[in-house]
């Protein structure tokens, strides 16, 4: 569908981090430099993130896009129509084919741009991400700050004892904190709960 467009400037940047480290606002700034250079940007976003607002691509410091969400990757391709930047934002809640549909658009001279947590709440890769970094032109790993030393975060670590993979929220279900801090933390519960035994 986007092969009359093959235009050479067609790339994947991702940009990731954990929560509170600012990857909606750096995906905001690009997309606002874009705008004003008049190039077509579409954002995507997945239905599960409806946290603030079904139409809008929302940062925590309320700055706003508005935004398209949808039921799945495939989605976004059917979407996608004259367009010179593609943001896509939470892309770790997207199925495996998000990847398959980035390359697409990007190999049909797209600028693709994908924000997204790199981690879940136990540390573990999150969803198409590592595989969005394997094929990416250019990947900004941004950090919050831990709330317990003061040391780039890289980890999103969940207050409530809920196992489920997505909990949305905000500052009272996660904190941002570094390694260590995430370890410690982690080896309290697990010495915890075997002498609760
Ligand atoms: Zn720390």
């Amino acid at each position: 569908m986007f092969l009359e467009n093959q235009k050479k400037n067609g790339r994947i940047e991702v940009i990731c981090g954990s929560m509170f480290s600012g990857k909606t606002e750096e995906l905001i700034r690009r997309l606002k430099r874009a705008r004003f250079a008049n190039q077509r940007v579409e954002i995507f976003k997945p239905l599960v993130d409806v946290r603030y607002s079904q139409e809008e691509v929302v940062s925590h410091d309320s700055h706003s896009i508005p935004s398209t969400p949808v039921d799945s990757a495939e989605s976004i391709l059917l979407l996608a129509h004259n367009v010179d930047v593609v943001a896509i934002d939470e892309a770790q809640f997207f199925d495996m084919n998000l990847v398959r549909v980035c390359q697409v658009m990007a190999n049909n001279g797209i600028r693709v741009i994908v924000a997204g947590l790199d981690m879940d709440f136990q540390g573990n890769p999150f969803g198409p991400m590592p595989d969005l970094m394997a094929v990416a032109e250019h990947i900004s790993k941004v950090h919050a700050i831990c709330v317990r030393c003061g040391d780039p975060a890289q980890y999103s670590h969940r207050l409530s004892e809920s196992k489920r993979l997505v909990e949305l929220g905000e500052k009272d279900v996660y904190e941002p904190l570094c390694r260590h801090c995430f370890n410690q933390i982690n080896n309290e519960r697990t010495s915890i709960h075997t002498s609760g035994n």
